[in-house]
């Protein structure tokens, strides 16, 4: 199932704060999702206040688990994922395609790879096991901490792009 994550969101053109709903993981399977990110449409929060909207700097995974591959979208470097696929390759084997996502960080080189294993140019690996201990690690809510640590970065990432705006 496609995840999303409560987060706090500072709008870069009037400076408030706003809640949103961001994608962490989205199921590209389903034709709907594949086109919002496609489309450039995927994690783009709209401020309540002034109606600005914008590309949040997100990083979160592409997974089409019926062509079987997946792919990060990091457009700054984010340890979360760093163990997301360890806890993957525990999950499903060091060399599924969930633990060897590429990670990319160019939103059009991104979009260019998810293309490239539509196309068959890219293959993902196959799964290799179901470890269903790992899978009820991974039903526990996420730390606090980490989950802090996101929002934070949103925030920050957010404010710069206001910097950059100006
Ligand atoms: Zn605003």
């Amino acid at each position: 199932m496609s995840k999303q994550v409560d987060a706090t969101i500072r709008c870069p053109n009037c400076g408030k704060e706003y809640p949103v709903k961001l994608f962490r993981t989205i199921w590209g399977e389903h034709e709907v999702n594949r086109n919002m990110v496609l489309n450039d449409q995927i994690n783009v929060p709209q401020c309540p206040h002034c109606g600005f909207s914008f590309k949040a700097p997100y990083p979160f995974m592409y997974v089409d688990v019926k062509a079987g591959f997946a792919v990060w979208w990091e457009p700054q470097h984010d340890p979360g994922i760093d163990s997301d696929a360890r806890d993957y390759a525990t999950m499903f084997g060091a060399n599924s395609y969930y633990a060897t996502a590429p990670r990319i960080a160019d939103w059009v080189e991104f979009k260019k790879v998810i293309l490239e294993y539509y196309q068959g140019k890219r293959v993902g690996g196959k799964i290799e096991r179901l470890n269903m201990d790992a899978l009820k690690k991974e039903a526990n809510p996420p730390k606090q901490g980490c989950l802090g640590a996101l929002i934070a970065l949103v925030v920050f990432s957010s404010a710069f792009i206001g910097l950059l705006l100006l």
